[in-house]
């Protein structure tokens, strides 16, 4: 099956003109396809011949479209470390597909790198080969270990050179989702006083994302209450698997609670709770132990844009269920992740363990892989030597002992459990570093190498075993420059 089979007509642009605007991309130099996403293909039911991969490489290109779909540049704001930036936008994608999947469902296809838009402000409208592979590989890595995300087609690279803070390699990604909306899009619409089209954008959003909530008697403030749900959920999930995001800004955040737009995001090497991986990030306000936070500010911000339809009481208790939903989901996944029961002594075992890791600067991903690989008891004896207050230790050892006692299972049974739910590679910056350095001199086992990890994340394999260690301590928690 080749895209064009699976085109349908086009949603997005039904809204009308002040939504978006229609873009060519512009063409990048010698586009050679990096890589296709096995899932990716899977999810639309294309075929990966050459034909295929010929279309998609155009496509990555810009020198590919359908008369029947013009590619769009949407508008957007959004709140950028807590300040208000009135219009932002596609400055460097387009929308260039939806296309519908074999179970109907439709993805939107977005182009990032695609060149300039009337948004792209003082960018250049490309996207660099360094952060294409970033967003390629995370993409692939979240969608392996079950972190909701949004999901990636193809990557490209060009002979085309851009500028960041030296010359670099111009790139392009194809990404997937069911819809492109972010929290931000509601907030231009808004503070620009255009509240027709605010209502025109939620029913857009309640037709085609939120069907279920349109049964309710307010479908709006329904709408709302899921997107509470389920980012709430995203970022238990994220806090559970040390995933740091590091530009959480209003206009990055999906209302489908799908993780977005990644720049320098960081998994943690050591546990540090408030380990900040944006350089930019002066104040920490996205420092990982902040994130649960800003979500919930983030979601306030969208609600804000609510209060001329909904009553603020309204609003203030839906935003109220958000620490609930979080705290049970962070719980429960922190349980899967420590194959343990979960009731109220949970938390105390689980807020121990990371005081402790923090003082003892402890491996945050190995450490339940280790706990998954071993019976309990000689994991923990093997664990007990990486703590230096061994009386501390062992009172959480013997605690956590009795809880994983309580799900009486029997221990292989509970050791698969937990080799399925804990990945075995983290995707640190450390090695994606080394894959980017590969690549930018025309080396691209490394990546192909890394781009199989992350598609099999949970697989032992003797020969990726050098992908579990640690980094070096002179290169853990390396912060990342935004620039992309
Ligand atoms: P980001 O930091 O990637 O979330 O982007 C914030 C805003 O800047 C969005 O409106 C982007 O489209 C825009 N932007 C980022 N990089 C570029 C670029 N190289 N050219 C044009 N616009 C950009
Ligand atoms: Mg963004």
């Amino acid at each position: 099956m080749l895209l064009d089979q699976l085109l349908v007509t086009p949603r997005f642009a039904t809204l009308g003109g002040a939504f978006f605007a229609q873009v060519q991309p512009t063409a990048l130099d010698k586009v050679e396809l990096l890589a296709l996403s096995p899932s990716g293909l899977q999810l639309l039911g294309i075929t990966n011949n050459t034909a295929s991969q010929e279309q998609l490489r155009q496509l990555c290109a810009g020198t590919w479209q359908w008369e029947s779909y013009p590619p769009l540049a949407m508008v957007y704001a959004g709140h950028q470390f807590g300040g208000y930036s009135p219009r932002l936008g596609d400055g460097r994608g387009l929308l260039v597909a939806e296309v519908q999947t074999p179970d109907q469902t439709i993805i939107e296809l977005h182009l990032k790198g695609a060149g300039l838009t009337p948004f792209s402000r003082m960018g250049d409208g490309r996207a660099v080969l360094r952060s294409s592979i970033r967003e390629f590989l995370v993409s692939e890595y979240m969608q392996a270990i079950g972190v909701p995300t949004t999901q990636v087609l193809a990557l490209a690279r060009s002979s085309t050179k851009v500028w960041r803070e030296q010359v670099e390699t111009a790139a392009s990604l194809l990404r997937l989702a069911p819809s492109h909306i972010r929290f931000g899009h509601f907030e231009y619409f808004y503070y620009s006083r255009q509240f027709d089209e605010h209502a025109a954008l939620t029913e857009y959003v309640l037709k085609h994302h939120y069907p279920e909530c349109l049964h309710k008697p307010q479908p709006a403030l329904a709408f709302l209450e899921q997107v509470i749900e389920r980012t709430a959920i995203l970022i238990a999930y994220w806090q559970a698997f040390g995933f740091c995001h590091g530009v959480m800004n209003t206009d990055n955040m999906s209302i489908l609670g799908l993780t977005f737009d990644y720049g320098p995001f960081a998994f943690l090497d050591d546990y540090q709770a408030n380990y900040i991986c944006n350089k930019s990030d002066s104040t920490g306000r996205y420092a990982f132990n902040q994130q649960p936070e800003i979500g919930l500010w983030n979601l306030t911000a969208l609600a804000e844009t609510f209060t001329q339809q909904i009553a603020i009481e309204e609003l203030k208790t839906a935003l109220a269920s958000y620490w609930n939903i979080f705290q049970q989901s962070y719980q429960s996944l922190m349980c899967q992740r420590l194959g343990m029961h979960n009731d109220a002594q949970a938390a105390a075992i689980i807020s121990d363990l990371l005081k402790q890791m923090q003082q003892n600067q402890i491996d945050y991903n190995n450490l339940f892989r280790r706990l998954s690989e071993e019976p309990l008891a000689l994991a923990l004896e093997g664990l007990a030597d990486d703590f230096v207050d061994g009386s501390a230790f062992s009172r959480w050892a013997a605690a956590y002992t009795q809880q994983v006692t309580k799900l009486d299972l029997d221990e292989t049974t509970r050791l698969l459990a937990m080799q399925a739910f804990n990945p075995r590679y983290s995707l640190r910056n450390y090695y994606l570093q080394q894959v980017i350095e590969a690549a930018e001199k025309g080396d691209n086992t490394v990546f192909s190498e890394l781009h199989a990890v992350c598609q099999s994340p949970f697989l032992s394999k003797e020969e990726w075993f050098k992908w579990c260690m640690p980094p070096p301590d002179t290169e853990k928690a390396q912060p990342l420059s935004c620039s992309s």
